[in-house]
């Protein structure tokens, strides 16, 4: 029956521990899930539940040392991480948690003996896509180097019910499609019914004084939605320690149904129902400009008052006092998606404990800090006043109280500076009045940083600048990294066998230790060996290529690779204007020594951003008429890969030998990217960005394809009056591009479908291709030199990964932890189940009735 058993399963002999790591054990649990929990039999299950029934066999033999973590959390309230994120792009679990527990090998030799496809169970699970990109993935990698750290840490989300929509193309188009990665059910998470806690909305406030006289606030709000906590254990690597992923569903409450119900209107009832549901139903992509949109902002608030909730409940469980709440949690805002938190916890303390003001600022300021992850300024995130008034009344009267407050000081610091009153304000009034939520997230954070170094100095000289002016104290830098064992170990098997071969194992957990293998370089064997795994790692994203594209292509080509979201800033129009210059030249008989190579583009526009989607149209459509060229004799493939997610990551960072980081100077915060391929031996071209100022610096400015102009060469270019046109005219080849693009070449004749890329770049090119393209061209040409060269790019390759220690995931959380959260390891010992599962003798359990 099933397309994946290649013979017929035999059921193991009996064994008695249920979550034994022996073959004959994990056997013997798939089969029971198969039975018990999917009431299958073999002869009648799919692929899907033959991976269901393994999920489930792993997830049992990470419970014990889930519930150990838990239980020593709760006796000894150590100091906890508590990493607050409206996005956790997590990938797929099976592979990770298999990779972490230390049973990966154990695992597939099981699963070959039953006869079942291990990779093909392992393609069943739809990945988790929670999150947009960068900022969802970054959070996914610092909760997976927190466990391994053995820091206790909760990443709060939420559970939508669709993540980032599924991408298709369709006539070159992207063509947005739902993303129902619940369909067949989630064998990871556990619903916490029993934790549920309440939100509320809208209404407005009311003042009322206690039998004391003093004077406190009342939220009569309209709307009540339930949000309900769904747990997944994040191990950490080859530790006990295994935390929590604790993401929120928002669900009806049951006397809000009620209350209509009674009123003998049951369909209205339901439909309150499914209104209350719709609040976690699917990830906003990341629009043009994030205003506007209240179901998001119900989302933020949602899943801040939640998680704020959901500690002071494990907070007072522990019988600790609130006034010892900031020794107990350091709260990480991810953006200021969260940021409404700091006037949710002012709320909680001062309304409903019935704190002094003082005391809960005093409290609230010692438990934040903020990341901020953008320089645009049109993705900083405000709301309209109206809009926030109408669903959070209470917040935006404690954000009045806190910015009064706030301004006062300024006032006392700066005096007579009345502009920069204006400017710092948590309102913006210089037109339609907006709440600014990195301002509150300013004001109520200890600590404020940026994902790389040159952008946490932007954030000071630019985006944040008063703040900084204000509190020069609160300002730092953590760059961003990634973790090595979904990114390297996982993904990359192959080049991780190489290098444990080479230098044993210790660097999966120490990534500087890479460092070692530089001097293998000057080794002919070792590069030979790690020219092998590119191109296996090669002829496997060929494969995936051609599977989701129907594209062939060589494996012996160069594979230059750009996988992100598609923005302007970003500039993957810019690689279709080298693409373009390439083919320009083979058509004209100048391909000298080109080599061939293979352009892979992947990435989803967001809905909305129009300019995004004309790119995605532009490479389809320089793909089309460069593939079916025979002209260019096999020189030149286009391939976009649809629907680039973690799971394509995984398949095509390993692949890639050209990473292209080309974004305009100034404008990528970090980029995480950038990273992932230089640990698996991509050469980068990229520009003075972000994280790839640091990359350059690490593996040596000759191992680094630098052009462009640098951040204040662009500031400087821009207020001088930046003038496209005097590019355009000043270089033939790019006037011919331009032409060809303009004439329709590429659009069968039709000269209005790009027009709006054309005349943007030719009007005011706002990210600067023009000025960045000669320079662009040229150091492609080197990159095309140094390939012909295959021992010398090897060893350049080897170089890259050599040295891209600093950018594992586990350097940047232990930044965090020494600067900003302070909060070390709690090893966790394991328990015997025996002893865990004892009942106390009067029945009741360890902590009494703390919860329902
Ligand atoms: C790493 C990653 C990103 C971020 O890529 P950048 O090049 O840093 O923008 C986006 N999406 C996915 C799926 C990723 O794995």
């Amino acid at each position: 029956m099933s397309a994946i058993a290649t013979a017929a399963p035999t059921v193991p002999e009996i064994e008695d521990d249920r979550t034994s790591l022996t073959k004959e054990g994990l056997k013997r649990a798939f089969f029971d899930h198969l039975f018990y929990t999917l009431g299958k039999f073999p002869a009648i299950a799919g692929k899907n539940d033959m991976y269901l029934a393994l999920a489930h066999a792993v997830r049992d033999r990470t419970l014990q040392r889930w519930i150990c973590s838990a239980a020593e959390y709760m006796d000894q309230a150590p100091r906890t991480v508590a990493y607050l994120s409206a996005e956790f792009l997590m990938g797929p679990h099976l592979g990770n948690n298999l990779i972490n527990l230390g049973i990966y090998d154990e695992v597939r030799e099981a699963v070959r003996e039953m006869g079942l496809d291990f990779a093909e169970l392992l393609r069943q699970e739809e990945e988790p896509g929670l999150g947009n990109g960068g900022l969802g993935r970054l959070a996914a990698c610092f909760i997976d180097s927190l466990a391994t750290a053995e820091v206790p840490t909760i990443g709060y989300g939420i559970r939508y019910e669709y993540g980032i929509f599924y991408q298709t193309i369709i006539d070159g188009y992207q063509v947005e499609n739902t993303d129902k990665w619940l369909r067949y059910g989630n064998p990871w998470e556990i619903r916490r019914a029993e934790w549920a806690v309440e939100v509320k909305l809208g209404g407005h406030t009311e003042q009322y004084s206690d039998d004391h006289g003093r004077l406190h606030v009342r939220w009569a709000h309209d709307k009540t939605v339930m949000g309900v906590p769904f747990d997944s254990p994040i191990l950490g690597y080859r530790v006990n320690t295994t935390n929590t992923l604790r993401l929120w569903r928002a669900e009806a409450t049951e006397a809000f149904d009620f209350s209509v119900f009674n009123r003998g209107d049951y369909l209205g009832a339901v439909s309150k129902k499914v209104t209350s549901e719709n609040l976690t139903k699917a990830l906003y992509p990341n629009d043009e400009t994030p205003q506007g949109k209240e179901l998001r902002l119900e989302q933020q608030y949602f899943f801040v008052s939640c998680s704020l909730q959901d500690m002071l409940r494990l907070h007072l469980i522990r019988k600790l006092p609130l006034e010892q709440f900031d020794q107990k949690f350091a709260i990480q805002l991810n953006d200021t998606h969260p940021a409404i938190a700091v006037a949710e916890l002012m709320r909680l303390l001062v309304d409903e404990h019935q704190m002094a003001w003082d005391d809960a600022w005093r409290i609230t300021t010692r438990t934040f800090s903020y990341t901020n992850h953008t320089l645009l300024p049109e993705a900083l995130e405000r709301w309209p006043l109206e809009l926030f008034q109408r669903i959070l009344p209470r917040h935006l009267e404690i954000i009045y109280e806190i910015n009064a407050r706030f301004l006062n000081d300024v006032r006392i610091r700066f005096m007579g500076d009345e502009s920069r009153i204006v400017r710092l304000s948590l309102i913006d009034e210089s037109g339609e009045r907006y709440v600014r939520m990195a301002h509150l997230a300013c004001v109520g954070s200890h600590t404020i940083n940026g994902v790389a170094e040159l952008h946490s100095e932007l954030l000071k000289q630019d985006v944040l600048r008063d703040f900084y002016e204000m509190w020069p104290e609160k300002f730092t830098n953590v760059t961003n990294g990634v973790t090595p064992r979904r990114w390297m170990v996982l993904s990359n098997p192959r080049l991780t066998g190489l290098i444990t071969e080479t230098i044993g194992d210790d660097w999966i957990t120490d990534l500087p230790r890479l460092a070692g293998l530089e001097s293998h370089a000057a080794d002919a064997g070792f590069r030979d060996a790690w020219r092998k795994v590119k191109r296996d790692n090669k002829i496997d994203l060929a494969a995936l290529i051609r599977r989701r594209t129907g594209v062939v292509v060589a494996p012996d080509s160069m594979f230059d690779v750009m996988v992100k979201r598609i923005h302007e800033y970003k500039r993957q129009h810019l690689a279709v204007l080298h693409i373009a210059t390439l083919y320009h030249r083979i058509k004209s008989g100048r391909d000298g020594d080109i080599v061939p190579r293979t352009f892979v583009f992947g990435g989803k526009a967001a809905p909305g951003y129009h300019m995004a989607k004309l790119i995605i149209k532009l490479i389809t459509s320089v793909a089309d008429v460069v593939n079916n060229d025979p002209g260019v004799r096999d020189l030149l493939k286009v391939v976009f890969l649809p629907n680039f997610n973690v799971t394509h990551g995984q398949c095509v960072y390993p692949g890639a030998e050209l990473s292209e980081q080309i974004s305009l100077a100034g404008k990528e915060a970090s980029g995480t990217g950038n990273m992932k391929f230089a640990m698996n031996g991509a050469l980068t071209i990229g520009t003075m960005d972000g994280a790839n100022i640091e990359i350059r610096q690490q593996v040596g400015a000759e191992n680094f394809f630098l052009f462009g102009h640098t951040a204040q060469e662009v500031q400087e270019i821009k207020s001088r009056g930046y003038r496209p046109r005097d590019f355009y005219e000043a270089n033939a080849e790019l006037r011919a591009v331009l032409g060809l693009i303009q004439s329709g070449f590429f659009s069968r004749g039709d000269q209005d479908l790009f027009k709006p890329i054309v005349e943007g770049l030719l009007g005011w090119d706002p990210y600067l291709l023009l000025s960045d393209y000669a320079s662009y061209i040229q150091c492609q040409e080197r990159v095309n030199a140094a390939y012909l060269d295959a021992e010398a790019w090897t060893r350049m390759s080897i170089v890259n990964c050599a040295n891209s220690g600093q950018f594992s995931s586990d350097r940047s959380v232990a930044e965090y932890c020494r600067n900003i959260w302070r909060v070390g390891p709690r090893p966790i010992s394991l328990h015997a189940k025996e002893e865990l599962q004892s009942l106390p003798p009067d029945g009741a359990g360890r902590y009494g009735r703390y919860d329902r």
